[in-house]
């Protein structure tokens, strides 16, 4: 199946061929750099988002990541410390210098991510056409995730969304789509990798902790992304994953977190990238 290149016009490659680079106060992503995100999947704390933020920087995390307001599938799940979590990464922010990636999922909320450095747009609001539109009014660089059940058409078509608005910086995100396999939360769709980087000049990262669900396949999920061309990595990491709030089941310790750079940044040369 040929994508429909057409369809996206600021997104492809055809209208921009040199590789987009966005710069987030100094940290790059896209062209020959490696980016590596890290950080719990949910902002529980100020200590908690503080002493992670602390670690995963030793590490050589280069951007933290944290959820205030979480997309849960259960209405009694912990759904974010929304505003006081902002705060506390904020004060994460201010401490460690790591720029701020964070979810929106409501743009009445938009004011509240004045220090943000990146807004996600999460997997459940890929397709969410208005939110893209207002954050393409934005000047914010935009991490789109992909949806559960879309196809990489559908991901180039709500990045353009985004560009039509006159937002160009655009990162995307493969992490994993539902499939009949049940063994792994999702199933990592790696071959997209490089055919998103033959039709598109935006940077693609990938998230293994949500594409796997599986903290001990983040580790090699992570090599495998690096290999199949990806720009970066945004991973989950909780000092404590099993009193995790959200997502402890795919969290990794600082220490498994500290294995996975150290490999990262070996194999970078192989790539051609900089981490
Ligand atoms: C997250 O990043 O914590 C998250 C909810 O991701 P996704 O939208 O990919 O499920
Ligand atoms: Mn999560």
């Amino acid at each position: 199946m040929e994508l429909k290149e057409k369809a996206f016009k600021s997104v492809s490659r055809k209208s921009h061929p040199e590789d987009t680079v966005i710069d987030i106060g100094g940290v790059k992503v896209g062209g020959d750099n490696f980016t590596i995100i890290a950080g719990p999947c949910s902002v529980e704390s100020e200590e908690q988002i503080i002493g992670i933020a602390e670690s995963v920087k030793k590490s050589g995390a280069v951007m933290l990541r944290g959820g205030a307001f979480k997309p849960r599938s259960s209405p009694y799940a912990f759904q974010g410390l929304k505003a006081l979590g902002m705060d506390y990464l904020m004060e994460a922010k201010r401490i460690t210098g790591l720029p701020i990636v964070t979810e929106i999922m409501n743009i009445l909320h938009l004011s509240l991510f004045d220090g943000v450095d990146i807004i996600q747009v999460g997997a459940r609001n890929m397709q969410n056409f208005e939110l893209l539109k207002e954050l393409g009014k934005t000047d914010k660089p935009i991490l789109l995730k992909r949806g559960l059940a879309n196809t990489v058409q559908e991901l180039l078509m709500s990045a353009e969304y985004i560009m039509s608005e006159g937002n160009t910086k655009v990162i995307l995100c493969e992490r994993g789509i539902r499939t009949f396999e049940g063994v792994t939360r999702n199933t990592l769709d790696l071959s997209c990798i490089p055919i998103i980087k033959q039709a598109t000049h935006l940077p693609v990262i990938v998230d293994p902790s949500h594409a796997t669900g599986i903290a001990g396949l983040v580790a090699p999920m992570s090599y495998a992304a690096m290999a199949a061309g990806a720009d970066g990595l945004i991973i989950e990491v909780h000092n404590d994953p099993p009193n995790a709030l959200c997502d402890g089941d795919q969290s990794i310790l600082p220490e498994e977190f500290d294995v996975v750079t150290r490999k990262i940044k070996k194999m970078a040369s192989l790539f051609d990238k900089r981490v």
